[in-house]
């Protein structure tokens, strides 16, 4: 396919196209994916904090008494509690199985409790320094060296439910963005190579699209050179009987007739040609059977043996017909078309068998199908050939096809009509002892 320069730009164009529509879809859902696992972290980071300050909220309010003042008993629920009016008491001890406190002695969060003027009174882990906003509830703070936090606020009430300061939890966005980043990198590497492999799958892929096109187009192109040779020698022979004919003085009548004869023969030739492909270019084209009718195979089979039982004389031929079933077998086809078909079969049969030869037709049925076997005692199809005896223009022996004037169309006209009709026909054979041509249609159920 690389060879021809017509189909590789195609494959080039296709392959263009294919990488650039599916590259745009993995980058749209690259970074949708993106975008939702952004969304979702987001959501679960505030729940987190959220979570911690209300079980936080719930356990320390009980333990509050006198409003700005911190509890002694809060020291026990958050040992790393720091009070500014104390001294800073550094107790680890007993974290591993408080799971919610055991958060807050993360590196990642920080606790800050403020009195109802908003000065400190205690703190846990490392305080970013911020302003106090009371109107809003979750803020973004960044410190110093450029480290973000996010915080939630809310108001803190004693024992007696009166109001007593105020409580900070925040969290280190450090954890988050580091994540985020990762994910950032990961797309960045990952787009590309998606690409890449984008593009060499789209290079195979268009090959494998491309290929029955490109097989078709060399069928096409080969049936062309196939006609123009088969068209050729009749039209060669004409031209140099008219040329040879043109060149003598004088023409006698007998010489005449011989070269009206060559020309009517080479004339025939050309006819039968061209009315075989017309033929075949029709039942290529023609899909519908709405002009089919009920045809009886048995009067066709009698009516071509009859017809071509001279022709099987002159060679010595023993060409008979045995219908295995006293019933007569309708098919729904094409009349004239049945009966180019099974006069090609039986043609070839008397055209490659030799003299003294047997020939046989057979009909019968089998459930929905008529079958009809053509078998004869000739010269057989050698293993190599038998997959290409279908195609267009092939012919197993050159030499005898040209001496018997066939064009190598013959089974692929006979092949198209029994597709037509929705049948199947295949060929086994022997080399040397003969062939058998089996021939299955749908049977008209009566
Ligand atoms: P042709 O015009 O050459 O007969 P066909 O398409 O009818 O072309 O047949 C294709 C080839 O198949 C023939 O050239 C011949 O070699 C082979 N063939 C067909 N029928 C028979 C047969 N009954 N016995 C042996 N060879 C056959």
């Amino acid at each position: 396919m690389n060879q021809n320069s017509l189909f590789f730009r195609a494959r080039w164009r296709l392959a263009i196209w294919y990488s650039g529509v599916m590259g745009i879809i993995l980058c749209i859902a690259g970074v949708g994916a993106y975008q939702m696992m952004v969304h979702a972290h987001w959501q679960g980071l505030q729940d987190e904090i959220e979570s911690v300050a209300g079980t936080l909220h719930d356990t320390l309010e009980p333990m509050l008494q006198q409003p700005d003042r911190m509890s002694p008993y809060v020291q026990n629920v958050l040992p790393n509690l720091c009070v500014v009016t104390e001294p800073c008491a550094k107790n680890q001890q007993n974290l591993s199985n408080r799971h919610i406190l055991g958060v807050t002695q993360t590196n990642a969060y920080y606790i800050h409790f403020r009195d109802r003027n908003h000065q400190t009174i205690a703190t846990v882990g490392n305080l970013p320094e911020a302003e106090f906003n009371q109107n809003s509830v979750w803020q973004m703070i960044q410190d110093n060296q450029g480290h973000r936090y996010y915080q939630f606020s809310l108001l803190l009430k004693n024992s007696a439910g009166l109001p007593w300061g105020y409580m900070q939890i925040g969290r280190s966005m450090a954890e988050y963005e580091q994540h985020l980043s990762e994910s950032r990198l990961a797309l960045l590497l990952g787009l590309p190579i998606g690409l890449v492999a984008i593009a060499i799958a789209s290079w195979y892929l268009t090959k494998i699209a491309m290929q029955p096109v490109y097989t078709s187009y060399q069928q096409i192109q080969q049936f062309t050179a196939d006609v123009a040779h088969e068209l050729r020698t009749p039209l060669a022979a004409i031209r140099a009987t008219v040329e040879s004919s043109l060149a003598m003085d004088v023409l006698l009548e007998n010489d005449s007739r011989n070269i009206l004869s060559v020309i009517e023969r080479q004339n025939s030739r050309l006819s039968q040609l061209v009315g075989d492909l017309l033929l075949l270019s029709r039942l290529d084209i023609e899909t519908s059977s709405s002009h089919f009718s009920p045809c009886c195979l048995n009067d066709i089979l009698s009516d071509l043996i009859e017809e071509l039982a001279p022709l099987a004389l002159t060679s010595n031929l023993n060409l008979k017909l045995n219908l295995k079933t006293e019933t007569r077998i309708f098919v729904m086809g094409n009349e004239s078309q049945l009966y180019r078909l099974f006069s090609n079969l039986i043609a070839n049969a008397i055209q490659y068998s030799n003299v003294n030869g047997k020939i046989t037709v057979c009909l019968t049925m089998q459930d929905r199908e008529a079958i009809a076997y053509i078998r004869d005692t000739g010269i057989g199809i050698a293993p190599q050939d038998l997959p290409y005896i279908f195609d267009r223009f092939y012919r197993a022996n050159r030499d005898r096809s040209r001496t018997t004037g066939g064009s190598g169309l013959g089974l692929a006209i006979a092949k198209a009509i029994v597709h037509k009709h929705r049948g199947n026909v295949q060929a086994i054979s022997e080399f040397g002892k003969g062939s058998e041509f089996i021939v299955s249609l749908p049977r008209l159920l009566t």
